[in-house]
């Protein structure tokens, strides 16, 4: 049994914490691979060590003095390594960074450092090997990741060390240079790892006890999410629902490796599983809401649009021309809506309206915005009678007006339509519908 466990920036924002994760660590011996991000806020108001070194960089780019700032960087490891009685030192590195800096070596390689010198402290903590991510992770030249070939690279080096710290978030391309992943990205190293040394599991440990069924900031302290599927989870990140990076799920889903969210602070809790599949019956019809607000439609009426081949081609080829992409597109027999983001398609909305009369001649376009779109997700929800109807009669006695409704074919998923203003008491009504009237 191997387990590969990431540690988020919160679990290791300061001495403390990083006891935390060594009693962790310490309590299962197939915690073989660790992925430590840089160290987070140690309270709120503080600053997480990847936005100082993205501000000193900026500094070291305008060629100002950026001393001072990468000394207060140099002070929260000092601090970690002094609080957890190590010996090592990080002079040199600093030296070596502090230099870099004044080379210019991007703005990715001063963010990278956050986790790189993390990892040097933790696997001198834990008595593990350090691996460099950058030796081991690696992007083409246009900066996308190498997934197979990280792969197949990754797993050789792997294979004779037992025990490692892989630092999150970035990796190299050919020549050298360090690219990091999108912010929050050490979830998909995390992710990477799994896949390449073909782990039982892959626990994530943050500052939250796993997914919860809704927004806690809409949702007086909302259940936690026991089981999810991947594709439900993607789903729910997909409409902001956010623990994990969007991206961490592809790599370990290739090989079937669940993922455990856990929490650093709770280690009792049990937090969330993501699976494949799994029949285990979700505890209540629906797994999770989330939502987005920012939407405006799009709605093209023409009669015998029904009867017109090649009408909607036409009319998403516009949209494709300014690089635009829909998120939902319902349609009646003479009309089509398009939902769009609202700030991707403002700049280019006269000249879409105008390609779209040239395109196909509609009777009328219209527009709308200022729209939410909620995703009711649930594996439970294709076995359930009546859910559709739940949710629409708790809109309708909370006042909401729908503006568009659409179920994917997976049935996996409702998602609603609804006015930004009415998108806290819709999720609202949702969740009492479900969760709390079951309770
Ligand atoms: N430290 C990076 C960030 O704050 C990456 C991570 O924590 O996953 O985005």
């Amino acid at each position: 049994m191997k387990k590969v466990v990431k540690f988020g920036g919160s679990s290791l924002a300061n001495a403390e914490q990083f006891q935390k994760v060594g009693d962790i660590i310490r309590a299962d011996v197939t915690r073989r691979y660790v992925v430590p991000s840089a160290p987070g806020k140690r309270f709120s108001g503080d600053e997480k060590v990847t936005d100082m070194l993205y501000a000193c960089y900026a500094k070291a780019e305008e060629e100002t003095d950026f001393s001072a700032d990468l000394a207060k960087i140099k002070a929260r490891y000092d601090e970690i390594i002094t609080g957890l009685a190590l010996t090592i030192s990080l002079d040199k590195e600093f030296a070596g960074i502090e230099e870099n800096f004044k080379a210019k070596a991007g703005r990715d390689y001063a963010a990278s450092r956050g986790e790189y010198l993390n990892g040097i402290v933790m696997a001198a903590y834990l008595g593990y090997a350090f691996v460099d991510a950058a030796e081991v992770i690696f992007f083409d030249e246009d900066g996308n990741f190498e997934s197979d070939y990280t792969n197949e690279k990754l797993s050789e080096r792997l294979a004779n060390v037992k025990r490692a710290v892989i630092p999150g978030f970035y990796g190299s391309k050919h020549d050298g240079t360090v690219r990091t992943f999108s912010r929050g990205g050490s979830d998909i190293t995390g992710s990477i790892v799994a896949r390449a040394i073909h782990a039982d599991m892959y626990e994530n440990w943050t500052d939250v006890s796993g997914f919860l069924v809704a927004d806690p900031r809409i949702i007086k302290n909302p259940e936690v999410i026991e089981t999810i599927t991947y594709r439900e989870l993607r789903e729910l990140s997909y409409m902001g629902a956010s623990v994990l990076h969007e991206d961490a799920i592809f790599p370990v889903r290739k090989e079937g490796i669940p993922i455990n969210i856990r929490n650093t602070n709770h280690p009792e809790d049990k937090g969330t599983l993501i699976v494949e599949s799994t029949c285990r019956q979700p505890k209540y019809t629906i797994t999770g809401i989330a939502g987005k607000k920012g939407f405006c439609s799009i709605n093209i009426d023409k009669a015998m649009m029904n009867a017109e081949v090649g009408f909607g081609r036409k009319v998403l080829g516009v949209f494709e021309k300014y690089g635009i992409s829909f998120e939902h597109m319902p349609s009646g027999i003479d009309t089509m809506t398009i939902f769009v983001h609202q700030d991707e398609f403002e700049e280019y909305e006269q000249s879409v309206i105008a390609g779209i009369h040239r395109a196909v001649q509609p009777d009328t376009v219209e527009m709308e915005s200022d729209l939410a779109l909620i995703a009711v997700v649930g594996r439970g929800m294709r076995a359930t009678r009546g859910t559709a109807g739940r949710i629409f009669s708790a809109l309708a006695h909370a006042h909401i007006n729908v503006k568009m409704i659409d179920q994917g074919s997976s049935e996996l998923n409702i998602i609603i339509g609804v006015k930004n203003a009415d998108f806290e008491t819709a999720i609202k009504a949702i969740y009492d519908i479900f969760i709390t009237a079951q309770l």
